[in-house]
């Protein structure tokens, strides 16, 4: 039996039965990456020692008969801006670079408590910011699918870890695409939770009113499996809900027939690649086939998101970066012994800052400044309330809504590294999601060869249950 193919719920079952134990598992996800990531380079580090140690505690528990939580003894990664206890955490930038985290994540911490395998931790766009993963301030992850093409990002590594079977399932964050698109470019499942039902405490913040911690996975139900792992109220977390406590309901094919799909006009537009338009096409026909009902939609504010996005996210990550200041968090510049101490926070910002931070905290604190803030960062909250009424008007009508993940398919390494623009524009279909705080479900259509497109549902505030159940019926019906 090769380990390393199989799914979550899979690998519970052999595990139960004794098939294989959890630490071989462990042995031999943690063999994969060190042969199979010298090309892809989804991971920045392993935590061989924990995660054997946790491995070995899970068949201590299955020796003794104890009954094992859902995550138990399975291999998983982290994206490396998700902090764990004692452990290297770099967010993909070199101003971390030796900061070691001084507490677990929420989610890390529920993961421990269930008995996850943590295998390492994976590669990132520097801050999460970026669509490519080539922004690392370590090394570019490469697509498994082709080596030549990125994984998307900036959750790149933990896609490429799950694409590449070095991992079972992953976390990562999105904060305007970053789970869904690197899962559509992987050709795997990538769920972005609603915001509030996972907890950001341990999550190195980008732009905190967006950023939302969810799963990578092979399949719905892996992603399912994870999210329930993770959800979950966290007073550590202001703005966690509640609600998030809340049992997810179980699938249901009859329910899910009969969710009612919209289908939004002003994300199939000009600028839509026309074959992601025709995968998407063929993905709305495996879901009428099964009898569920699509509908035209409107959503006539889609056209401001992408520039109200592109403020609001500089003005909170100028903000969220000013704690990294060579005072905090380990690096200081060595080139500022005896100069003021405004030197130091220059000096230690310019060398330990990539591009792309740079980019965003001067824009940032540009719209922020008096005299433009009420001409660019007022103007951008009125878009963002515009966004999230055009989705509520939708969900009155329709439960889910059907949309693209990325305007393009995989791109190659290097080709738009230098346009920033270029790349801001592959989030035109993700970010809207985020900024109406919505949860997000990324599936595979029907078109994976030569390269994976994928495309989204999209569903009310907390009911990650729709997506999911849908997305399961869909998977069911593409797998037949
Ligand atoms: N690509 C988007 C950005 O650069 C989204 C990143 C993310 O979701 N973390 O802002």
């Amino acid at each position: 039996m090769d380990l390393s193919k199989l799914t979550i719920s899979e690998f519970q079952k052999g595990l139960r039965a004794k098939e294989w134990s959890a630490t071989e598992a462990a042995q031999t996800y943690l063999g994969a990456i060190e042969t199979g990531d010298l090309d892809i380079k989804a991971y920045l580090r392993t935590l061989p020692e924990s995660a054997l140690q946790t491995a070995a505690t899970v068949d201590q528990a299955i020796a003794a008969g104890e009954i094992l939580e859902p995550l138990a003894g399975v291999p998983l990664a982290l994206k490396d801006n998700i902090l764990v206890e004692g452990e290297i955490a770099t967010a993909g930038s070199k101003i971390l670079e030796n900061y070691r985290a001084a507490y677990d994540a929420h989610v890390v911490e529920k993961l421990k408590a269930a008995r996850a395998v943590i295998l390492g931790k994976t590669n990132l766009d520097e801050f999460a910011m970026g669509t490519s993963t080539e922004n690392s301030a370590y090394q570019i992850t490469r697509n498994p699918r082709d080596l030549e093409r990125v994984p998307g990002g900036s959750s790149g590594g933990s896609a490429a870890a799950v694409a590449a079977d070095m991992a079972l399932g992953a976390l990562g964050s999105d904060t305007g695409g970053s789970i869904r698109q690197p899962a559509s470019f992987c050709g795997i499942v990538g769920l972005k939770p609603t915001y509030g039902s996972v907890s950001r405490s341990g999550l190195i913040a980008m732009a905190s009113s967006l950023d939302q911690i969810g799963s990578l996975a092979k399949n719905v139900s892996d992603a399912r499996l994870i999210f329930e792992a993770i959800r979950g109220y966290d007073p550590a977390d202001a703005s966690s809900s509640q609600q998030s406590d809340e049992p997810l309901a179980p699938f249901d094919v009859a329910e899910a027939k009969n969710l009612v799909v919209g289908w939004p006009e002003e994300y199939f537009v000009q600028g839509l690649n026309p074959q992601v338009g025709a995968a998407i096409e063929e993905a709305r026909r495996v879901l009428e086939k099964a009898g569920v009902k699509v509908k035209s939609v409107a959503l006539p504010h889609t056209r401001y998101a992408l520039a109200a996005y592109y403020i609001i996210v500089p003005a909170e990550v100028s903000a969220n970066l000013a704690r990294f200041d060579g005072i905090r968090y380990e690096r200081r510049t060595r080139n500022a012994e005896r100069e003021t101490l405004k030197d130091v926070y220059f000096r230690t910002r310019g060398e330990g800052f990539g591009p792309e931070p740079k980019r965003r905290i001067i824009l940032g604190t540009f719209v922020l400044s008096s005299g433009y803030y009420d001409a660019y960062y007022a103007k951008a909250q009125a878009v963002r309330n515009l966004i999230r009424q055009d989705f509520n008007a939708a969900f009155r009508a329709v439960d889910v809504i059907m949309a693209p993940v990325a305007p393009n398919p995989p791109f190659k390494i290097g080709e738009k590294i230098n346009d920033p623009l270029a790349l801001y524009l592959e989030d035109v279909f993700t970010l809207p999601v985020n900024m109406a705080g919505l949860p997000g479900l990324a599936l595979r259509t029907p078109v994976q060869e030569p390269l994976p497109i994928g495309f989204q549902l999209i569903g009310r505030h907390f009911r990650e249950a729709d997506i999911l159940n849908l997305g399961q019926l869909y998977e069911n019906q593409t797998a037949a």
